[in-house]
């Protein structure tokens, strides 16, 4: 079984490019080159050595010893969190801005709902000396007033989307507006493995690193390469992507992926993709979507921004439904208490996206000699505010 794109960027059922018209010519530059670009020799030298020397990479892979005697298991983290700008997210973004400066781009477009990917976008901008304009919907601009004065801060033009329910998924439809009136000078940065092919697996590829380095330093500690579980919580799904890259056609390493329960997956105020989701099209992409009967968008719910999506990337999509993936999905409640537990037990304070995934433990059980990697996406500091109402800190 192969769990990557094909030519069309069909993974399984899932994927494809189901695009307005006056797009397809940005798509299918970026699809008739992206493969040879990010080939090229120099290509892959200046973002190997971007990796290293501005985003801090290797990223460690800690052996966390109180977390796994409390659990009875050997469990290891892949601490993204020590990324510049505190996630994996900038992984994809340095390489998607190497891609816009090969394909001769010289203004950048980005979304953002809570920011995060906002911020990795102005930061390679900032890095590259190119323009940079992010849209974002006027309620998530309140809401997250900090990203707002960090994009800024590295340069970027944060416009305000007015129209719809002022969030997400319409800063989207205004940065495809955008790439239509400007296809020969702008490139549209994806924050996800989501969106028409070419980008799931542009930026699955991009992440991979990170699956790529596990593989060297589990075999320096454990004397293999392959764990027994890799762990990784799944919004767009990137992160996830590239953490299970380099095993996906490895049937002995176990893929669990940990989508947010919210309030409960049948409470109405969940963001459980896979558990509610039926097929449909999304960002130019066919996919699982929370959707109502008649087809409308599900607003989704998460206390975590980063997980508060209505879809799921279609590599992942075609994960739970080939069975390959393990989907499990972790309410506020559990994932708030699993991000305490990581910061007492470790000295290491998660993004709640992330204390989605160590919250498996409660339940889910492991054997004592199970090599279990779980993937850190990001650190907490920008969630301290939540975690401070949520239990009056
Ligand atoms: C954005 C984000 C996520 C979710 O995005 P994916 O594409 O699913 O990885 C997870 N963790 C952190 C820390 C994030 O910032």
């Amino acid at each position: 079984m192969n769990y990557n794109a094909n030519k069309k960027g069909y993974y399984g059922e899932f994927g494809g490019a189901y695009i307005p018209e006056m797009l397809y010519p940005n798509v299918e530059e970026l699809r008739l080159n992206y493969i040879s670009v990010m080939q090229e020799d120099d290509f892959q030298k200046e973002f190997t050595s971007l990796l290293k020397e501005y985003v801090g990479r290797p990223t460690p892979l800690y052996f966390a010893k109180r977390l796994s005697e409390k659990y009875n298991t050997k469990i290891y983290l892949k601490r993204e969190d020590l990324c510049h700008t505190g996630a994996h997210k900038i992984n994809n973004t340095i390489g998607q801005i190497l891609m816009a400066k090969r394909l001769k781009k010289n203004r950048i477009i980005a979304e953002t709902g809570a920011g995060q990917h906002g911020v990795a976008t102005a930061t390679v901008c900032a890095l590259m000396g190119l323009e940079c304009i992010v849209y974002m919907g006027a309620v998530d601009i309140k809401r997250q007033a900090p990203n707002v004065a960090r994009m800024k801060m590295l340069g970027a033009t944060v416009i305000p989307v007015t129209s719809g329910s002022k969030t997400l998924k319409d800063a989207t439809n205004e940065a495809i507006r955008d790439w239509i009136n400007n296809p020969t000078n702008t490139h549209y940065i994806i924050g996800s493995v989501v969106g028409p092919h070419p980008y799931p697996d542009m930026v699955a590829r991009f992440q991979s690193v990170i699956s790529k380095e596990i593989k060297n330093q589990l075999f320096e500690k454990e004397g293999r390469s392959n764990p027994d579980y890799v762990i990784a919580c799944v919004g767009g799904g990137s992160n996830a992507a590239g953490a299970y890259y380099e095993y996906l056609s490895s049937p002995e390493v176990g893929i669990i992926a940990v989508e947010a329960a919210g309030k409960g997956i049948h409470s109405g105020e969940s963001a459980a993709t896979s558990a509610l989701g039926k097929i449909g099209i999304i960002h130019g992409s066919k996919t699982l979507l929370m959707q109502t009967t008649d087809g409308q968008i599900t607003e989704p719910y998460s206390i975590s921004a980063g997980l508060d999506y209505p879809g799921v990337g279609p590599m992942h999509a075609n994960l739970y439904q080939s069975g390959r993936g393990e989907f499990i999905s972790i309410t506020d409640d559990d994932a708030m208490k699993a991000g305490i537990e990581l910061s007492k037990l470790e000295g290491i304070i998660p993004a709640i996206e992330s204390s989605h995934a160590l919250a498996i433990f409660k339940d889910k059980k492991f054997k004592e000699d199970d090599i279990i990697v779980v993937n850190l996406s990001g650190r907490g500091d920008k969630d301290l505010n939540t975690y401070i109402d949520y239990f009056n800190l």
